[in-house]
């Protein structure tokens, strides 16, 4: 079963608009084994929309459109698909009540534009929007969605769990296993276990991401057997820098381990100036363990929120292993982290150059000082001092 995805809206290609719908729907479709052959981005015209939609037609089994449902003008969607099969438009009376009724519950003024937003073409099944207006519309091998992504994922799932039953799709065709890693690089990574990779029918992927390295397996649900036991060789060549698999994150593991533990948790922030505290404060259920963020940001905040001695600062800096040390000895909590650092891309010297970043790690009496020199822009300097140190907590507190 192959798909092919049409991201509709010139802001799109202009650059006014980064396309993530597509990353999503990949990740729901591939839940389905619905494989994508193709994605094309087109402008908001008529017949740019009709071409992309032949090229579907020759290559594909589905075709999944997003943007343009909505009552400007610029929203032609499904004017094209219409065109395309040569349908007439129509309006559902019962689809324009809802939508007026919709529009009284919010309190916003019904206009005749609005009519636009329950247009399909004649024949076509819907899906309700319960996140917006206009519903989704399935004609022939076409679908059409919104562009606005919390409408997309609204009703994206509704619409596969349909269309798998009425092709009568399994949908666990495709088995895939995330490995998630942190502290080897790509390349490393890949010429330490790439050698293992042999076997037929199991896709191999290194992906990039802002957590960490996944190593992807992705094959039939019917190599499950064979792909657990590559799994296991991984873990063998480098389990040491595996943290988790699938859906599993720093931030997530540790909390749920201190929950176990029945431990608290706090932090004291200089260049991370609160970054760490918001990843832990995502997670839902975070206040049972999470207990305070203090970002101390000057010298003097650091001497009187956490108890840093002045001498310290003054005898080995703000940004330093000592520092570092006693950031971490001012929190109360059972567990903590201290980051301390240079973010740039001013105020490095020789000696503390840009990227220079000392944590600290604590658990119960265990300390541990991380020195590291990150690479990157302001913001990606304090984005992996976080991912660093949380890496570190999740490994102390393993090890116990
Ligand atoms: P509306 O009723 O709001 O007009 P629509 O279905 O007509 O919805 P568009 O007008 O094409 O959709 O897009 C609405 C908004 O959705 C855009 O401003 C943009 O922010 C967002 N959007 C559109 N396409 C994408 C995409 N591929 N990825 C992420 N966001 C998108
Ligand atoms: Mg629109």
């Amino acid at each position: 079963m192959k798909a092919m995805l049409i991201l509709i809206g010139t802001e799109l290609l202009n650059g006014g608009m980064i396309d993530t719908n597509s990353l999503y729907m990949a990740e729901e479709l591939n839940k389905y084994g619905i494989e994508i052959y193709s994605k094309m981005t087109v402008k908001d015209d008529i017949e740019d929309i009709i071409k992309a939609i032949e090229f579907g037609r020759k290559n594909c089994d589905l075709i999944i459109t997003s943007g343009g449902l909505g009552p400007t003008i610029d929203d032609i969607t499904k004017d094209a698909v219409a065109k395309y099969l040569n349908k007439k438009i129509v309006v559902d009376e019962e689809e324009l009540l809802e939508l007026k009724e919709k529009f009284r519950e919010r309190n916003l003024k019904f206009i005749s534009n609005n009519i636009k937003e329950v247009e399909k073409p004649e024949g076509a099944v819907t899906f309700k929007n319960g996140a917006g207006m206009a519903p989704a519309v399935y004609i022939d091998g076409i679908v059409c969605f919104p562009g606005v992504p919390i409408e997309l994922y609204d009703m994206f799932p509704k619409f596969l769990k349909w269309y798998s039953e009425e092709k009568k799709l399994k949908s666990d065709e495709i088995f895939i296993k995330d490995l998630i890693t942190y502290g080897i690089a790509e390349s490393h990574l890949d010429s330490l276990i790439s050698d293992i990779f042999t076997e037929k029918g199991i896709e191999y992927e290194f992906l990039v991401k802002d957590f960490g390295i996944i190593v992807r397996l992705q094959s039939k649900l019917s190599n499950k057997n064979i792909v657990e036991k590559i799994v296991e060789k991984i873990y063998n060549r480098v389990g040491d820098n595996i943290f988790g698999e699938d859906s599993d994150r720093l931030e997530t593991l540790i909390i749920k381990r201190l929950k176990e533990e029945k431990k608290t948790l706090s932090v004291a922030e200089s260049c991370t100036g609160g970054l760490l505290a918001d990843s832990f404060v995502n997670v839902s259920g975070a206040s049972e363990v999470f207990m305070e963020g203090i970002v101390t940001y000057s010298n003097d905040a650091k001497i009187k929120r956490l108890g840093v001695k002045k001498e310290t600062l003054e005898n080995y800096g703000a940004v330093s292993e000592e520092t570092a040390r006693e950031m971490v000895l001012g929190l109360t909590t059972d567990t903590g982290i201290s980051v301390t650092g240079i973010a740039g891309p001013l105020g490095g010297t020789e000696e503390k150059p840009v990227g220079l970043v000392y944590m600290g790690i604590r658990n119960g009496k265990e300390i541990q000082i991380e020195k590291k020199i990150f690479k990157g822009s302001r913001r990606k300097i304090r984005e992996r001092a976080v991912l660093h140190s949380l890496f570190c907590l999740n490994k102390m507190l393993k090890r116990k």
